[in-house]
């Protein structure tokens, strides 16, 4: 079996060469993009769930790839980490949402940071140079980390966290309960807020089982008193459980899909007219 293994590795595929061809050809367009500034930015409310009035927005990146359509962010981000272009989309991805920050001053935005931005030791450093240059209030801009990454580099996302929090922004832990969750030395942290994953809350009117682990996770977050953002929410029965589970924080379609800058501002004046 070891042999056959080795001749497959030496066989020759054309259709590895494709794949290559075709990654390599996506990394090209993506270097491009960032570039000249061709990604976007959607923007999904976040409601409090006593009043259901919008509390913020998570910024979220867009990409319409010339020729091919929209490529989802699962697709390129992952990419753009293992290309080494993970640092000038997640600044240009800080950046816009700061300054974009500014046309809502009621509302928080969330950003979210990846691993390979957050590695980096001057991740802080630019983060304060962002939010000098744009004028935005720190307080209103939090950062959404992974909850891997954190499993992973204990040490250094402790250390992460501090710097940033001294700079005055909040920091939360994103798609909680999706894999490992070592809650022992989750409250050193420090994070302002956890995120309980879709994955988690699409399960909530599924079986008993299911909804059992998710009203355990959510208690478990709150046992730290952190609050906590139930995401994915997409229909009425889940944003009742996930409020009477302890979530201070709903977001998911039932409330709004992510949308252009313009939407949020329009959604806003309509609320206060109304
Ligand atoms: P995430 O941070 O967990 O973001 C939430 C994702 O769930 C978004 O997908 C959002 O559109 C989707 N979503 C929200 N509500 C619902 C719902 O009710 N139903 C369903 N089915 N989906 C919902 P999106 O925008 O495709 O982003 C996917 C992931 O890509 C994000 O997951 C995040 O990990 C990453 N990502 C997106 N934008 C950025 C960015 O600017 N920087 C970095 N580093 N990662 C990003
Ligand atoms: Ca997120
Ligand atoms: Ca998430
Ligand atoms: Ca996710």
């Amino acid at each position: 079996a070891k042999e056959a293994g080795r001749a497959r590795m030496t066989l020759y595929d054309p259709s590895m060469d494709a794949d290559r061809e075709q990654r390599n050809a996506l990394e090209l367009d993506l270097r491009m993009a960032i570039e000249s500034g061709d990604l976007t930015l959607a923007y999904q409310p976040l409601i409090d769930a006593a009043s259901y009035a919008p509390t913020g927005v998570e910024a979220l990146v867009r990409w319409n790839r010339p020729g091919h359509g929209p490529i989802s962010p699962e697709v390129f981000i992952p990419i753009a980490e293992t290309s080494g272009l993970i640092e000038s989309l997640g600044l240009f991805v800080l950046r816009k949402a700061c300054e974009t920050a500014k046309q809502w001053p009621e509302l928080n935005v969330s950003v979210n940071v990846s691993p390979g931005q957050f590695r980096n030791p001057a991740f802080a450093d630019y983060v304060r140079y962002v939010l000098k240059q744009t004028e935005v209030e720190a307080g209103r801009i939090t950062l959404e980390i992974t909850e891997g990454y954190m499993i992973q580099n204990p040490q250094r996302t402790r250390q992460s966290i501090e710097r940033l929090k001294a700079l005055g922004v909040k920091v939360a832990l994103d798609d909680f309960g999706s894999g490992f969750s070592s809650i022992g030395y989750l409250r050193q942290f420090g994070f302002d807020r956890i995120k309980i994953d879709r994955s988690l809350v699409m399960g909530v009117n599924e079986d008993k089982r299911q909804r059992e682990m998710l009203q355990a996770t959510v208690a478990l977050a709150r046992s730290l008193d952190i609050p906590v953002t139930a995401e994915g929410i997409e229909t009425e029965e889940q944003a009742i459980a996930m409020r009477l589970f302890g979530c201070d924080c709903l977001q998911g379609y039932l409330f709004g899909k992510p949308m252009t800058a313009d939407l949020i501002t329009e959604m806003l004046h309509a609320r206060h007219a109304a």
